[in-house]
Formats: C-alpha cells, sequence, structure tokens
C-alpha cells in the first residue's frame, strides 16, 4: 500500500509504502514531520528511509529516524551536512535535525535494495540535482523532483541541469512502459504515458 503526507511549507510528499507484515518503507521525510512521524509509527514499523534527492523540503524530517538506514544517491550525499547545498540557507528555512545522529547510506544506479519483502530499485536521475534518484518499489516509481503531473523540476539550482533532467526523464520513458505510476515530490500522482502525451515542458522529448 502507498500512502501519501505532505510535508510543510512547500508542500512536499511523502510516501510510506507498506506490506502486510505493518512494516514500511519512507520515501522524503520532509519539515514539519512531528505529526507524520506520529501517523507513521502509530501504524507501522518503519524499516528504512530513502530519499529521492538532498534539498531541504524533502530531507528535513531525517532527524526522527535515528537508528533507521537513510539512503540517498551518492552525489546529493554532502547535502545532509551542507546548507548550502541543501538549499536551506537560499530559502531561509533552519536545518530540524542533527547530521552527526542519523545513519547515512549512498545508493548508486541500477542498486537494489531488499529490506523485509520490499525490493527498492535505484535509478539515477541527475538534473534537479547531481544525485538525484528515482526509486523502483513494487511497481511502483516514486520519482521526487524530476518530473511532475505537467510540469518538470527546477534545474536552476546548484547542481542542476535542464540537459541532464530532460535525458533523465527521457531515461524513465525508454525503462518503463506507459502504465507505469509516477509518484512525485510535489503535486498530484500520474503515469508515464500521461506526461509523454500532455507535459507541456516534455513536447521535444
Ligand atoms: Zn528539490
Amino acid at each position: 500500500m502507498v500512502e501519501s503526507l505532505c510535508c510543510g511549507f512547500v508542500f512536499s510528499n511523502c510516501y510510506v509504502i507498506s506490506n502486510d507484515k505493518k512494516e514500511c518503507i519512507v520515501i522524503d521525510p520532509g519539515q514539519n514531520f512531528l505529526n507524520n512521524y506520529k501517523i507513521i509509527t502509530s501504524k507501522y514499523s518503519v524499516k528504512a528511509v530513502f530519499l529521492t534527492h538532498g534539498h531541504f523540503d524533502h530531507i528535513d524530517g531525517i532527524g526522527y529516524f535515528k537508528n533507521i538506514d537513510i539512503y540517498i544517491g551518492l552525489n546529493d550525499k554532502n547535502m545532509i551536512y551542507d546548507l548550502n547545498d541543501s538549499l536551506y540557507n537560499v530559502f531561509g528555512y533552519k536545518r530540524s535535525y542533527n547530521p552527526t545522529e542519523i545513519s547515512i547510506k549512498t545508493v548508486n544506479d541500477n542498486d537494489i535494495i531488499e529490506i523485509s519483502d520490499f525490493k527498492i530499485k535505484c535509478i539515477s536521475t541527475p538534473g534537479h540535482s547531481k544525485g538525484g534518484m528515482v526509486y523502483e518499489i513494487n511497481g511502483d516509481l516514486f520519482c521526487g523532483d524530476t518530473i511532475f503531473n505537467m510540469s518538470i523540476g527546477r534545474s536552476d539550482f546548484i547542481g542542476g541541469s535542464l540537459t541532464d533532467l530532460k535525458k533523465s526523464i527521457k531515461k524513465l520513458f525508454n525503462l518503463y512502459d506507459d502504465s507505469k505510476v509516477l509518484y512525485p515530490g510535489h503535486n498530484d500522482m500520474t503515469t508515464i504515458g500521461y506526461e509523454k502525451k500532455h507535459n507541456p515542458f516534455l513536447t521535444d522529448l
């Protein structure tokens, strides 16, 4: 089952993927996370946290997961520690976790991580950030700020590149068929087929 929780001031999506053993994987715990943390842990035992990228609005809640492995793309690892690259300073938010208290693990393209009965496939998708990752879990894609319903991620932040972003989206389009469900980092879920047809930013792909 996939549940979506809205986080913080820029309405980032946190996703909770659970199995019938009441275990879950958490994707992108964002800002103002206490209430969401209570909701998640009242229902599930959290097995791991996966971050699609290192921007503040997708990572700020990681401090609640002190004894749990937190995975991020290798090239975004520095953002866990750096207040500029993670955009805390750019947007003027205070970091709410202590980086020395968490357990960070890195992932690379094509890594497959198996935790309990969850199988997480890591797909490197640079463009919004250098180390951006899309995770395929139980057949669905959790795509962070790479592609949105009718939009694409910003590429003007540190480490961003519009050319890379479009290449990454093309890679997803080539890897998966039109029925593949996309759970983006902001706004509503969508599918690859819908975005191929309607996304106004991808007419040149
Ligand atoms: Zn972002």
